[in-house]
């Protein structure tokens, strides 16, 4: 991944991407202790390519930093306008973001009291996070035997690298078993999020999804209350146990990443109809309409890059 062509936005600069290195002494490296967002744009058909709802996540990347007590050596407007400039630098119609604030290599151990946060932003093609056809048929998922982070072993609500070896110990088991992704549960066994996504459950007529307190506050999962509100649905948070995915009459994960995913099979049970669910359609063709600009509704969500 690191030897290509393109550009990294690197601490106020445009650095070439071969280029973009930081030392082996990195403390992030080391501790983990770090804070990133996953932003997309896409093409749209009159405005170019937009950044969807940069604005939110790059407020979460502030508040990340915020609860890791990390300095953030950049004001927000700087990295909205880096987020931009390395889509339009590197010349993408559609792209994954990474931006991501890091401590650099000023200082080693845990007591370390020299470190200066770094941050970048990369930008690349990345059209599809799960196999392509999960969007229409949906994936299999797997309850994972991981617990899912506890809100007094690590910060929930901050986007931090260290969090996401959870995640990859999850997804890891899950791949290993056949199934597409995990399924994590909180401390208390009721059903938190995915791997890298926000949950949803539709059963009789209702939508439910798990309250914020282990997860990830979503910004696909904030898009999705929009646009379910619009069908007439006020989506329901509260605790959801997996025995209620197992009979639910529609799932489906909702990420930057992933977008919009329906759950066909958990745990060898065949959800809802075993394909996408009509609701599951309907949100996920609105959400695609919006990320690419096709509705008049809520076009603040959209920044063009140029
Ligand atoms: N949960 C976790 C653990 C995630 O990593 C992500 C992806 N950022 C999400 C949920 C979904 O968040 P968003 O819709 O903001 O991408």
């Amino acid at each position: 991944f690191a030897d290509r062509d393109g550009t990294i936005w690197l601490d106020g600069e445009m650095v070439p991407w071969r280029e973009a290195k930081v030392h082996v002494l990195t403390h992030t490296l080391h501790y983990g202790l770090g804070v990133f967002e996953g932003v997309r744009a896409y093409a749209t058909a009159d405005r170019g390519a937009c950044i969807f709802r940069l604005r939110e996540h790059t407020d979460r990347l502030f508040n990340s930093a915020k609860i890791l007590r990390m300095p953030m050596p950049f004001d927000k407007t700087t990295l909205l306008e880096a987020q931009r400039a390395v889509v339009r630098e590197n010349n993408l119609d559609e792209a994954y973001l990474r931006p991501m604030a890091f401590y650099g290599s000023e200082g080693m151990g845990l007591r370390a009291d020299s470190l200066k946060t770094h941050v970048m932003v990369a930008a690349w093609e990345w059209p599809s996070y799960m196999n392509p056809e999960a969007r229409d048929h949906g994936i299999k998922v797997r309850t994972s035997s991981y617990t899912r982070h506890h809100v007094n072993i690590t910060m929930c609500k901050a986007k931090a690298n260290g969090n996401y070896i959870n995640s990859m110990l999850a997804l890891r088991e899950a791949l290993d078993s056949g199934a597409e992704e995990a399924l994590m549960l909180d401390n208390e066994g009721y059903v938190a999020e995915g791997s890298g996504e926000n949950v949803f459950v539709v059963r009789k007529g209702r939508i439910f999804t798990p309250d914020l307190t282990s997860c990830l506050d979503g910004i696909t999962r904030d898009t999705i209350f929009t646009l379910a509100a619009e069908l007439g649905y006020a989506i329901e948070e509260r605790r959801i146990t997996r025995d209620e995915l197992y009979i639910a009459d529609e799932a489906f994960f909702t990420g930057t990443a992933a977008e919009v995913v329906p759950i066909r099979e958990l745990d060898g049970r065949v959800v809802g109809s075993g394909s996408r669910g009509p609701l599951t359609e309907k949100l996920q063709a609105m959400y695609f309409d919006s990320v690419r600009g096709n509705r008049r509704q809520n076009s603040e969500w959209l920044t063009p890059v140029k």
